[in-house]
């Protein structure tokens, strides 16, 4: 880990873009990457450089890449490992833009994405073929849900040779040890839970190292040049170089902060959610309350196989969408935003919001239905949570 020359405890913010060299012999060494300068802060900033190497002290990874959000890590990384006419699997229950970007985004460039039932891994064998680059799959899907075998998964991505990725921005690296699970590649959107309290947006590539290029066809050559370091030289010396979602100094500082009390804040947020979780499942007002930590619930046993808490977002269901507004309306502490993971509890309706461009048949299938509530649990005093919510239905009997 590279300290600050100072001694400075907190890397500090290095707001420059430009690096000075004593002469342009270093400049031309650096530029051939045979000194680990700085040279230009698209391509590496040190206060970026010094969040990136504390995710892989965190994670054991083999290489971490900090990007602008998630969904610049999620772009990336999958347009690294894609070419035109390739195909991957995926889920159809996505985060919305991650979806949009799957399936419109890729559209032109004829990157196919082949959905699955990943409570079926079964069906990953039958939409292989020769061009599918990797599956990328979420650990817990919002607000569905549901939670894949990823140790299953793995499972059948290493028989078939095809790295598999999980967006595990639910189940951040203190509640999950992905490389335990067997995944090859990592995408966190570091804006969630690891931000700090939705201070900044961010994004993570975690690289565990353990595919091997050398037999990826798309990678092949890279693979025989660089071995384990293939794909992170293909993102730092040509996509993230060339697309220049590079993260701000100033956010991978916050994020860095962040990363200081992710523990302490995600156990806490999780034990709330339990709570909420809980107490919900006692309201009369409430039809059906969805929370993997709940016991019965339908994951809750792979979630305690594979994570040390599962998550701090559930969704519970209400009487009508109006009855969801009303209830959303009347409360006073619990906020109406759309995030997940902040240090503030945040409910929304998912069907008019984040989901308000599909149809009503798109909703259904994407199991979101029109009555129901999604709550992301923050750090408050859970008392004070469940005194909001009571005060709330109180006063929609009147
Ligand atoms: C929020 C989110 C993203 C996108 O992250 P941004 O930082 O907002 O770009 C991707 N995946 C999941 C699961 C998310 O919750």
């Amino acid at each position: 880990m590279r300290e600050d020359p100072a001694g400075s405890l907190h890397m500090p913010v290095y707001e420059t873009v430009a690096y000075e060299f004593g002469s342009s012999y270093h400049l031309e060494q650096a530029f051939l990457g045979r000194r680990p300068d700085h040279i230009y802060s698209r391509i590496s900033n040190p206060t970026v450089e010094h969040f990136e190497q504390k995710i892989k002290n965190v994670t054991g990874a083999f290489a971490v890449m900090a990007v602008s959000s998630g969904m610049a890590a999620i772009s990336n990384l999958a347009l690294a490992l894609l070419t035109s006419g390739d195909n991957f699997i995926t889920s159809r229950n996505l985060f919305g833009n991650t979806y949009s970007l799957f399936t419109s985004t890729f559209r032109p460039f004829n990157l196919e994405p082949r959905f699955i039932d990943p409570g079926n891994p079964e069906e990953i064998d039958s939409a292989i073929n020769e061009k599918t680059r990797f599956i990328f799959l979420e650990s817990i899907t919002n607000p569905q849900l549901e939670v894949a075998d990823i140790g299953r998964i793995s499972g059948i991505t290493k028989k078939y040779n095809i790295p598999l990725i999980i967006d595990s921005t639910l189940t951040p690296p203190c509640l999950f040890k992905a490389s335990d699970f067997g995944v090859d590649l990592e995408v966190i959107s570091s804006t969630k839970f690891i931000s700090g309290g939705a201070t900044s947006t961010g994004g993570l590539i975690i690289d565990y190292g353990r595919f091997d290029w050398n037999r990826s066809e798309t990678m092949e050559e890279l693979g025989q040049q660089f071995g384990p370091h293939a794909l992170i030289i293909k993102l730092r010396r040509e996509f993230y170089r060339n697309l220049g979602a590079c993260l701000s100094p100033h956010n991978a500082w916050l994020q860095s902060v962040g990363l200081e009390t992710l523990e302490l804040r995600a156990l806490k947020a999780c034990s709330n959610c339990l709570d909420l979780a809980r107490f919900l499942s006692t309201c009369p007002e409430v039809d059906q309350v969805n929370y993997p930590g709940l016991e019965g619930a339908a994951y809750y046993e792979l979630c305690n196989k594979q994570f040390r808490k599962p998550g701090a977002v559930m969704t519970f269901r209400l009487k009508s969408k109006e009855f969801c507004f009303s209830f959303m309306d009347n409360l006073e502490i619990i906020r109406r935003a759309t995030n997940l993971n902040d240090n503030r509890t945040l409910v929304i309706h998912p069907a008019s919001t984040i989901f308000s461009e599909y149809s009503s048949r798109k909703k259904a299938e994407l199991k979101v239905p029109d009555n129901m509530v999604r709550l992301s649990a923050g750090i408050e005093d859970v008392d004070d949570l469940i005194t909001d919510i009571k005060q709330a239905f109180a006063k929609m009997k009147n």
